[in-house]
């Protein structure tokens, strides 16, 4: 077998987007720190975020932390720990600010502030009415952010090493050594030493058919830690978006709505409003029940013609939008769409031959976010037990990292938020414990585990399609762990899941080659989407109640008494075992919602 190269630096971050960039900013200023990226750090798909980042600037009405932090506890059903929230909702400020100072360029106001605007479930908490809170550039707002901070990164010395396909942590006892990665380019292994790591992989969107998530999105960072010994949480809550482009899933941002669009069934009506889903905050309630409501209102037979979608309608016809300029209001009109939502504009355009300015887009809910993930604490360092023992040394932010700030299901804006500080405090927090820690030396054979796996994945001769093994996992994940679930779904998801995963031991891949080889590495991410996806529904499985994005139709109600608690999911050899955790309660008592 060929040598394999070994590198050593105080910390690895695996993950170039917003939350990896954000942490190496921080952890570089004194650490020596390499990000490991399997796509070109701008591909990443923060790059993909549109609508705005959400923090209470109050630039043009009244707004508090308080209320960020209000609206983020109730829209998260009552599950998010509520110490963290304040934290994520305090410092959203300043951090947004230090963006801007960083050269992000914001959209803004009249006035000359970050112009702001409205975002499902981001209210007033006096009045219950829809605040402008999300701060934006146009509708590439994660673009934006991602370009700044990797530019920033570049000025300052942070060792980047793209197109690293990271496949194992190197974890002894209770300490990490490092990582090993696949050199995507040669096939070469290598191995990164080092005391300190940092998971910041993103989503894993792509267990489901329909879903607004990258090709690249498949949970490698969950499933490496999970077959490491660490727990993932709450994976039963996955939010599905409420307007994805029908069939496709594109994203269509929430912003759409934030200017004023609206939802319209088949039978012309405001059905959010109409049918009484949310008779006072309506189009913009939170997603989850803007999901179910849409999924109703087609079960009911009231899609469009009849199909399994709704219209989404922001021509100036429909909508009673106005905006300010020249000192005057005016209502929205045709070059307000085109500044305000260029990129929106481009997709209907191109993929549906739809002009959104003159003709509604046809949407359905798209798997969008994953609330769950890798236990951490508000300085991102990883949490392995329902005590909150921490694993010296590992760490994780941004969507793979569940804090917990999104409970059941995550407000619009708040992902972005979450990224820039939690990983500015991840960051901060390797840092410190670089400065301290030793270098421990690489065990023998630290890369021999998962090089026997590639191999027998090369050599395997079992005649199974990785694309088909895909698939079906995706199908009986969108028929069954979706929108609304009952234990039936669910076990008969559960059922195929682990047919999938006797297979997944006989699929055969085409290119048995070493170089730029995405065969050999898309199988092996076929092997922790499979994982997540039982995570998923084991965990959902196991949850008799509806809360958030979990909806289960045999079990509608919300139930504090049992359930007001964190799932955790270990994998216990060939299954798995589920344990439990208090949510951390605080100003805000866990009441009805209702919008
Ligand atoms: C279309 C779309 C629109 C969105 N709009 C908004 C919005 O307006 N506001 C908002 O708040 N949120 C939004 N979100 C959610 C938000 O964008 C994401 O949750 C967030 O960007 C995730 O950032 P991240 O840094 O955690 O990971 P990502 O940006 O997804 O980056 C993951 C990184 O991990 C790397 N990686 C993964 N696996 C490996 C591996 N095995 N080895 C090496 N590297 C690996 C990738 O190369 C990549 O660099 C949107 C999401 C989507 C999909």
């Amino acid at each position: 077998m060929a040598e394999i190269k070994v590198h050593q630096f105080d910390a690895v971050i695996v993950g170039a987007g917003g939350a990896g960039l954000m942490a190496a900013l921080y952890a570089g200023k004194s650490a020596n720190v390499a990000v490991l990226s399997k796509l070109y750090p701008t591909r990443s798909h923060t790059g993909a975020a549109q609508g705005g980042v959400g923090a209470a600037l109050g630039n043009i009405e009244e707004d508090s932390w308080e209320w960020h932090a209000y609206d983020t506890v109730k829209g998260s059903d009552y599950l998010a720990d509520q110490d963290a929230v304040d934290v994520l909702c305090q410092e959203a400020i300043n951090t947004v600010i230090e963006l801007e100072h960083m050269g992000l360029p914001f959209d803004r106001f009249p006035n000359g502030k970050i112009s702001q605007r409205r975002f499902g479930g981001h209210t007033n908490k006096d009045t219950g009415k829809p605040v402008t809170r999300a701060c934006h550039a146009a509708d590439r707002t994660g673009h934006m952010i991602l370009q700044t901070l990797y530019q920033q990164c570049i000025k300052n010395d942070v060792n980047f090493f793209d197109e690293f396909h990271v496949v194992d942590l190197i974890r002894v006892d209770e300490t990490v050594r490092g990582v090993v990665a696949i050199e995507m380019a040669t096939g070469e292994f290598h191995v990164f030493h080092s005391k300190a790591v940092m998971f910041a992989t993103g989503g894993w969107g792509r267990v489901w058919e329909v879903t607004s998530n990258a090709h690249s999105l498949t949970g490698d960072g969950p499933a490496i830690c999970l077959r490491r010994g660490i727990p993932l949480q709450d994976m039963e809550f996955f939010q599905f978006h409420p307007t994805g482009i029908y069939k496709l899933g594109i994203l269509i941002t929430e912003g759409v709505r934030g200017e004023g669009g609206v939802l319209i069934n088949g039978e012309g009506e405001r059905f959010m409003e109409v049918r009484g889903y949310a008779p006072n905050i309506k189009d913009l309630a939170s997603r989850d029940v803007v999901s179910r409501a849409i999924y109703l209102e087609v079960k009911a037979g009231r899609g469009i013609n009849g199909q399994k979608y709704v219209h989404l309608d922001v021509t100036p016809e429909v909508v009673n939008h106005y905006y300010e300029k020249d000192g005057e209001d005016r209502r929205i009109d045709r070059a307000y769409i085109e500044a305000k939502l260029p990129d929106i504009a481009d997709f209907t355009r191109t993929y549906l031959g739809v002009d959104p300015v003159t003709e509604p887009m046809p949407v359905q809910p798209t798997a969008h976010y994953g609330m769950g993930g890798i236990p951490t604490d508000v300085n991102g360092r990883v949490l392995i037990d329902a005590n909150k023992t921490f694993l010296p040394g590992l760490y994780a932010a941004g969507e793979v990292a569940c804090v917990s700030v999104h409970g059941a299901n995550r407000l619009g804006t708040n992902s972005l938020t979450d990224l820039v500080v939690f990983g500015k405090l991840a960051g901060k927090d390797m840092a410190t414990y670089c400065e301290s820690a030793e270098m421990l030396p690489l065990p023998d054979g630290a890369a021999a585990e998962v090089i026997a796996e590639f191999e027998r994945i090369r050599q395997s001769k079992g005649g199974v399609s990785p694309t088909d093994l895909r698939k079906r996992m995706q199908e009986t994940m969108t028929e069954n762990v979706s929108v609304f679930r009952t234990e039936e779904t669910m076990k008969a998801a559960l059922d195929e899941l682990k047919e999938l995963r006797a297979q997944y031991q006989s699929v055969e891949i085409q290119d048995k080659g070493k170089t730029f080889n995405t065969d050999i590495l898309e199988a092996w991410e076929l092997g922790c989407l499979l994982e997540i996806a039982e995570v998923t529904a084991v965990s959902a499985y196991t949850r008799p109640e509806s809360r958030g994005a979990h909806a289960r139709d045999d079990f509608p109600k919300r139930n504090d008494v049992d359930w007001l608690k964190h799932t955790l999911c270990h994998r216990d050899g060939d299954g798995y075992r589920l344990d439990y955790k208090p949510v951390t309660l605080g100003r805000y008592e866990p009441k009805e919602r209702v919008y």
